[in-house]
């Protein structure tokens, strides 16, 4: 068995103008595809060639912990956007999101500070407790909430190379943009996990 590239759920040039058909193209085809393509290559012949991407993320570390950390990373990142997004978040993530942030403006105005503050390459995450408490994280490099025992279920990347052609130094316009593109249904699905 090994590692795929996931299939995006629209096409390359849907998230335009917040995401370009060429970032994504670069995002999906160069980056993630190495990151798949350097992953196999690591677990093969280990004891992690026939483990789930999660529990490698648990078990490894160094270059293997890195690759698996950026596939599961970007599997999540990738498939959370539509171009019909716009949407906001509904029921019972829609209540914990108020009840912790005070309202869906204030979460999204409290994960833009955390993504556009963390220094050099990584991500910003919202995540959920076995409780379905939610907390906002950030993680260098390709580090990942799961390790701290929390669920993902919106993730935004802040290395370079997911919005440099686009916004350049503009992190926090990358960011803010990204907004307009997420699938609350999907997120939501995931909360309600
Ligand atoms: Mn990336």
């Amino acid at each position: 068995m090994s590692f795929e590239l996931i299939r995006l759920p629209y096409a390359s040039n849907a998230l335009e103008p917040f995401i370009s058909q060429k970032t994504l193209e670069f995002h999906y085809e160069k980056h993630l595809q190495s990151y798949v393509t350097n992953l196999n290559a690591l677990v093969s012949g280990t004891r992690f060639e026939r483990m789930e991407l999660e529990n490698i993320i648990k078990e490894s570390d160094g270059p293997t912990f890195n690759n698996a950390g950026q596939v599961l990373n970007h599997n999540l990142y990738f498939s959370q956007f539509s171009p019909n997004g716009n949407s906001t978040p509904t029921g019972s993530l829609a209540n914990t999101i108020d009840r912790t942030f005070g309202s869906f403006e204030n979460f999204k105005k409290e994960f833009v500070a955390a993504g556009s503050s963390l220094f050099g390459s990584g991500w910003v995450f919202l995540s959920k407790n076995e409780r379905d408490q939610l907390f906002i994280t950030k993680e260098s490099n390709a580090g990942t909430p799961i390790t701290k025992g929390l669920k993902p279920i919106l993730i935004f990347d802040v290395w370079e190379h997911a919005y440099y052609l686009d916004y350049q130094n503009r992190r926090v316009d990358h960011l803010n943009n990204l907004w307009n593109i997420v699938d609350w249904e999907l997120v939501g699905q995931r909360f309600d996990l």
